[in-house]
């Protein structure tokens, strides 16, 4: 979508001590800034941003990217917005303006904007001047303040009453591409929504993008309790929350995050100081959701009814998040007592103690397990065959795990045979593991890539002295020091200060991420001043032990075919030519 060289010049042209010091104050500590984390609640500072490097570090949370991440992670947004976002601030525009954006023949993306921003000061006007809605508000216990932070407000009854806000009415494309207005037969346009409580649904800055809006009083009666703009070109139901802009600053202080059903019910649980509840659409909570939940929080608990409804939605809810999950983030599911919803709830009990929750795992016991009998042997095998493709979804290892356990527990067979029938790899490592990963399991040979991958983050020239045929040999030992070569192979032109931030890009949501992470952390606790010779000379070393292990791996193969006994012949000629030379000349030779 993005080019990789756009996103490159990119993070050359950003500072990210520029981006980061608008949202966090920084405070210069030797060579890099420290700052109290933004992302989880802490006393004393651990959040470290590298000038030099471009990019931050928790040592904390381990919250770790370059400047692109930290709008993500900071303002909530996807990708290619924060990438816009920061290509603002230095005035670059993206290569190509997203041609499906806009509808063929639609009103622009700023009209829409406009648009819905004037609507809805509009509405909020109309709200002062309604007392029926007032009078449902304050009934609902919302003080002035909330419905002010909301921005609530009235749709009035009249068929046309936007027409008083908007002079061309009858003509404008915006207001029916917003989704205000609908034409009807005979050409008559008519507000789409009248006599309700308006809730404005905003993008994760605050912009308005579309509304919700909520029957009251005498009119509950008619209609569905909920309207909402269609769907357009801002506003995608599946993607958004309600209340998320108001919430994100609660959401990360207390790294939690509620999810309910319904737009009153956000505001009401704000008002009783659960100021971290969003609300989805009126769609079922997406994987777009799920995902964009377990970002901002390491806690989500999503809310239900407890009726026979508000179950099968939290079963879509948690079917959609198992191939979201992310080890050391929690996922929980809260069901009211009938007749009960969150805002009566939480007015009962106190904020604190109210999350008390199923943990994902149990919910899915309990749902799983209700559909069979456990007292049975077909029973449990149903239960088996039931669990099978769901716990085979979750990627995050230590969560399937938690999984596999508590299956086996409930079918009555142990780990290994569930794994058996599942057809999962073990986690438990076999002796057939240990063959797969054996060569980087070697601590000498990992703090040896590891040392040379933080040679060359601090210094990529060096990179050029590594023989591509390295490359092959290097990438069992250290995927990501494999990643960063490749990348510098391919960018000879990147240098100390943009390396870092480039591997991150290059390795974003990919595998080597973590072993990154962690090297950056090295980094950052130690510049690495590594001299040509010094660096060759552990290159040689690694060469050395790669071919002396795969001298070994040959030599006990049983059936070596003609091709891996001249590579065995081969290897043992170079080692031991290796072994005689003296080290200088080698170095020379290379
Ligand atoms: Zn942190």
């Amino acid at each position: 979508m993005i080019p990789d060289d756009f996103k490159q010049q990119l993070l050359s042209r950003v500072d990210i001590v520029d981006v980061i010091e608008r949202h966090v104050p920084l405070r210069k500590a030797g060579q890099n800034f420290v700052a109290r984390c933004p992302f989880h609640s802490e006393k004393t500072p651990s959040f470290s941003v590298s000038p030099g490097k471009q990019f931050y570090h928790c040592f904390g949370c381990g919250a770790h990217g370059n400047a692109i991440s930290f709008v993500m992670e900071h303002a909530g947004l996807g990708y290619v917005e924060a990438v816009k976002e920061l290509a603002g601030m230095v005035g670059m525009s993206l290569p190509e303006s997203r041609p499906n954006a806009v509808p063929q023949n639609g009103a622009p993306e700023a009209d829409l904007r406009a648009t819905l921003l004037a609507a809805a000061r509009f509405y909020k006007a109309c709200l002062k001047r309604s007392d029926a809605a007032i009078a449902y508000l304050k009934q609902r216990g919302v003080s002035g303040e909330i419905a002010a932070r909301f921005g609530l407000g009235y749709a009035p009854a009249g068929w046309q009453s936007l027409a008083e806000a908007f002079p061309d009415y009858r003509s404008s494309a915006a207001l029916k591409d917003a989704g205000l207005v609908v034409d009807g037969e005979n050409g008559r346009r008519y507000d789409r929504f009248r006599d309700r409580i308006m809730f404005p649904i905003t993008d994760p800055r605050g912009n308005v993008i579309g509304f919700g809006a909520r029957v009251f009083g005498e009119a509950a009666q008619e209609g569905p309790k909920y309207l909402n703009s269609p769907e357009t070109a801002l506003f995608q139901k599946g993607q958004e929350l309600f209340g998320l802009y108001q919430a994100r600053p609660a959401v990360r202080r207390h790294g939690r995050i509620v999810v309910v059903e319904g737009y009153m019910d956000v505001v009401s649980l704000h008002q009783h100081g659960v100021d971290y509840a969003v609300a989805t659409l009126g769609t079922s909570t997406t994987p777009v959701h799920v995902a964009k939940l377990l970002k901002l929080a390491d806690e989500v608990y999503f809310c239900f009814d407890g009726d026979d409804a508000g179950r099968k939605a939290a079963w879509r809810a948690l079917e959609n998040a198992l191939d979201q999950l992310v080890d050391g983030k929690q996922l929980s599911f809260m069901f009211f007592p009938e007749g009960e919803d969150p805002d009566s709830y939480v007015r009962r009990c106190a904020a604190d103690d109210v999350w008390t929750a199923l943990p994902l795992s149990e919910l899915m016991a309990r749902e799983l397990s209700r559909q069979v009998d456990l007292e049975t042997v077909e029973g449990r095998a149903k239960l088996l065959q039931l669990a099978g493709p769901l716990v085979r979804k979750v990627p995050a290892p230590a969560f399937q795990l938690q999984l596999r356990r508590r299956f086996a527990k409930l079918a009555e067979v142990t780990v290994p045979e569930l794994e058996e029938l599942f057809g999962l790899r073990p986690v438990v490592s076999s002796p057939g593991a240990a063959r797969r990963t054996g060569l980087a399991r070697s601590p000498a040979m990992l703090s040896l890539t590891r040392w040379i991958l933080h040679a060359v983050l601090n210094d990529p020239s060096l990179a050029a002295r590594v023989e591509p045929a390295e490359l092959d040999a290097t990438d069992r030992f250290h995927p990501a020091l494999c990643g960063v070569l490749e990348l510098l192979a391919r960018c000879p032109e990147l240098g100390a200060r943009d390396i870092c931030a480039a591997a991150i890009e290059a390795a974003r949501d990919g595998a080597t991420a973590g072993l990154l992470r962690e090297a950056h952390a090295e980094v950052l606790a130690s510049e690495k001043v590594v001299s040509a010779a010094e660096f060759e000379s552990a290159l040689r070393t690694l060469r050395d032990r790669v071919e002396r292990r795969r001298i070994t791996e040959l030599i006990a193969k049983a059936g070596r075919s003609a091709e891996e006994a001249e590579e065995l012949e081969r290897l043992k000629e170079r080692v031991s030519q290796r072994a005689k030379q003296p080290a200088e000349s080698i170095l020379s030779s290379v």
